[in-house]
């Protein structure tokens, strides 16, 4: 147990874990995803750190995290799956059954959703998710709120009996708070199943009753006292009324008190969005004239505002639909609601600045060498840091987790018949292949699909801060290492080869080799193996690799700056040729191979 009362700077995700674990949390799961994969990275250090019996796991997607944390909550175990809201879809077909069945143990499911979006294919709202699925949703407004509501969400879900979904915003994941360490639980519950087949087993017959039995949990829910709305100002005449949840909730409450709102207006925030309490709805419509609801990024609380004939709000038009509301845009809102002149917003842009592969990253090196080798092929990948591979004329399409082989597949199908057929090559990362890569590959071998997947394998999931994949063995001291080559193979792919793309001559003759073979049999796999350059874990002992050279044949021509992209290759106006940044370049010494000139070198040979 923790004794200590000093106050810990704890980012929002951190806040979140330490709520888990304060709370007796027996079993976590998670797959990586901003903004949410700092949770599980802090139980898995709380974990160590203070010796906690728990289960805690990085799983190979977000559906099979879930499913292994619902069985906890199936045995009485407090559980809970973390996740970013894009991760959420792929966890959606166990979230509608898992709301059904219900919990013993509580369940909380954290779906981290990313308005703006900041790093995400969508600013997909979660809490619709949860109207879906059934099952309450708790919206925080900052990281002491947000390990509040995870401990409430744990007491609602086991007083209740239903999985409960906490929906923490950019905002609230990654800001910071000065809070106080509460004692972490050091023990565990004992886990009992008690065998019930109608219940976990259910057939159709039986899931009817237990749909009935959910919008029964539901209505009790609405008036549950511990999630209820709070008033934060009254309002002096008590025409007009703003509700709020959320980050927009924190933006809100500063604003009133910086410009006195709440003499015009009463302020509502509101915890649980889904199943909004049915008795604030019908005060909520009695007692105000108009009602602004401000909330990111659907109208969730709004569509359950039934007489909308006095309520503002997304549905419509009176406050933005997409995109984060900034506190600028909130204090716009509040003040045209109470009669005000709203400020004018014009803040500065901030300088664009386009986001590139690291000096030295292997899939710079790939990216080059399939441009290379298949100059007019269909590039499809995926998501991961190889996104950036788009800079480098090497990505066409990026769909979701998994997309680049299925993708591909359907280029190939929609192309059989024509006379020209394009070279189809998909780029996927290691940690996306197991992810959701494998079943799809399974289908274009089953479908006899021509084309190349390169497995852009860095032994890491690097874009989210570094988590292990199935192949680095996973968390636990007794973890096994899964391989892609046998992996691949077993999927029924005849040619599967590896190679460095470090090499770049031999890689770029290797990825030729696999293209001819794919065009005539069907899929060829090359695993482009280098690892991480910032994944410790795998960095190689020694003085670092001595920086790039830049020789007297160089003569400016631009090439290397615009195929390749190192951002260590800069352009040296004055001298009319490029130089290296000796602090940015590792030495890889891939741009050797670049420059048609031969004027790239490292420090131990000549240009
Ligand atoms: S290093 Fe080579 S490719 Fe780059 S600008 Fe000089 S000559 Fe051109
Ligand atoms: S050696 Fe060349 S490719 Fe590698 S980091 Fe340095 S400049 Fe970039």
């Amino acid at each position: 147990m923790e004794n200590s009362i000093r106050n810990v700077l704890m980012m929002g995700n951190e806040a979140i874990a330490r709520g888990l674990l304060e709370s007796g949390c027996g079993m976590a799961t998670s797959y990586p995803g901003t903004p949410a994969s700092e949770i599980l990275a802090t139980v898995l250090r709380l974990k160590r750190e203070a010796g906690l019996p728990l289960h805690a796991q990085w799983a190979v997607n977000e559906k099979v995290a879930f499913e292994i944390a619902y069985a906890g909550a199936m045995t009485g175990l407090r559980s809970a799956v973390s996740m970013k809201q894009v991760g959420l879809n792929v966890a959606a077909d166990p979230l509608m059954s898992a709301a059904y069945l219900g919990v013993v143990g509580g369940f909380v499911v954290i779906s981290a959703d990313d308005p703006g979006p900041h790093s995400s294919q969508t600013e997909q709202d979660s809490r619709l998710m949860a109207m879906m699925a059934k099952i309450p949703v708790l919206d925080p407004d900052s990281p002491a709120q947000a390990r509040e509501m995870t401990r409430l969400a744990f007491d609602l879900s086991e007083s209740h009996g239903v999985p409960v979904m906490l929906r923490p915003t950019t905002r609230v994941c990654h800001a910071r708070q000065d809070l106080p360490p509460l004692p972490l639980q050091t023990g565990v519950r004992k886990p009992v199943f008690t065998r019930d087949p109608k219940r976990w087993a259910a057939t159709p017959k039986f899931r009817l009753a237990l749909h009935h039995e959910l919008e029964a949990r539901l209505a009790r829910i609405s008036a549950e006292p511990l999630s209820e709305p709070r008033a934060i100002a009254s309002g002096g005449h008590r025409a007009k009324a703003v509700v709020v949840s959320g980050v927009a909730a924190a933006h809100a409450r500063e604003i009133f008190a910086g410009l006195s709102l709440d003499g015009p207006l009463a302020l509502y925030q509101v915890l649980q969005p889904f199943p909004l309490h049915s008795a604030f709805i019908r005060d909520l419509l009695e007692t105000y004239d108009e009602i602004l609801v401000i909330e990111e990024t659907a109208a969730v609380i709004e569509m359950q505002l039934a007489d909308r004939r006095h309520v503002r709000g997304k549905l419509n038009g009176k406050v933005p639909a997409v995109g984060e509301l900034l506190p600028e845009h909130i204090e716009a809102l509040l003040c045209r609601f109470a009669g005000r002149s709203a400020p004018t917003v014009s803040l500065p842009p901030a300088p664009a600045r386009r986001p590139t592969l690291c000096a030295g990253c292997p899939h710079r090196a790939s990216f080059f060498a399939i441009k290379k080798a298949a100059p007019r092929a269909i590039y499809t990948s995926d998501i991961g840091c190889y996104t950036l591979g788009l800079n480098l004329g090497a990505v066409d399409t990026v769909l979701c987790m998994g997309a680049a082989i299925s993708q591909a597949a359907g280029f190939y199908h929609a192309f059989r018949d024509a006379s020209k057929k394009p070279d189809l090559v998909a780029t996927m990362g290691d940690s996306t292949f197991f992810h959701a890569g494998v079943p799809a590959l399974v289908d274009a071998v089953a479908q006899g699909v021509r084309f190349t997947l390169v497995i852009l394998d860095n032994r890491t999931t690097a874009m989210t801060g570094g988590q292990p994949t199935p192949a680095s063995g996973g968390d636990g001291g007794n973890a096994v290492a899964v391989e892609i080559e046998p992996l691949v193979r077993g999927c029924g792919v005849k040619f599967c080869r590896l190679a460095d793309p470090y090499e770049l001559p031999a890689f770029i003759a290797l990825l030729k080799e696999a293209l001819t073979w794919s065009r005539e049999h069907g899929p060829a796999v090359v695993i482009a193996r280098h690892p991480c350059l910032l994944d410790r874990r795998s960095r190689a002992p020694g003085s670092p690799r001595p920086p790039a050279t830049v020789g007297d044949a160089c003569d400016g021509c631009g090439f290397c700056l615009n195929h390749f992209e190192c951002p260590a290759l800069v352009s040296d106006a004055d001298g009319g040729r490029v130089r290296v940044d000796p602090l940015l370049c590792t030495g890889c010494g891939v741009c050797r191979h670049v420059c048609p000139k031969g004027a790239l070198g490292i420090a131990e040979e000549s240009p």
